[in-house]
């Protein structure tokens, strides 16, 4: 594996870590050259796995682009790389086992929404609103109104002046 920081294709895997579910290798490497230490992430790529668009469109299904699609959908939230990997190696794996080697967009957005539902509502919610914008906006809109309402019951108000300074100015009168 080339040395990401000075290129030389020398390396020593120092440590080898295979996943809970046994689906993906992390391999800790030392650059025999330079000594950076660095990892490389090792997955099976699901072979002939087509999956169909909804205009019709055939294309290769991409392990990296549905992480990303993931990734953004947690952004800000408490949500670690692993439990992401850990979504993307879950329906890789579903993907794999599909008899006909192909499957529709579709499916894979509502199998990535299911998961990420159980994961965090509002990773969920921002997944969901990216599948589902062209299909079925009131579906989304609904979501969100129900989630809004939600958070509304639970958070503080918040917004009252503290500051009054008429009866401040009527405090110290009492005093003098
Ligand atoms: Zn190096």
């Amino acid at each position: 594996m080339r040395c990401p920081k000075c290129g030389t294709t020398d390396d020593k895997v120092i440590e080898t870590r295979v996943s809970r579910e046994g689906d993906a290798i992390r391999r800790r490497r030392l650059c025999l050259n330079c000594n950076f230490r660095f990892t490389t992430y090792e997955t099976v790529i699901p072979a002939d796995i087509c999956v169909v668009k909804r205009d019709g469109r055939r294309e290769e299904f991409q392990p990296n682009k549905l992480r990303d699609g993931i990734r953004m959908a947690c952004w800000k939230r408490s949500i670690d790389e692993a439990t992401i990997d850990s979504v993307v190696a879950d329906i890789t794996t579903r993907l794999s086992l599909m008899p006909q080697g192909e499957v529709e967009s579709q499916y894979i957005g509502e199998l990535a929404m299911k998961l990420l539902k159980k994961i965090d509502e509002v990773a969920y919610v921002r997944f969901a609103s990216v599948y589902r914008h062209f299909q079925d906006a009131d579906a989304f809109i609904d979501e969100v109104q129900s989630m809004q309402a939600e958070n509304e019951a639970t958070e503080p108000e918040s917004g009252h002046p503290k500051e009054e300074p008429a009866s401040k100015a009527g405090q110290n009168g009492k005093t003098a």
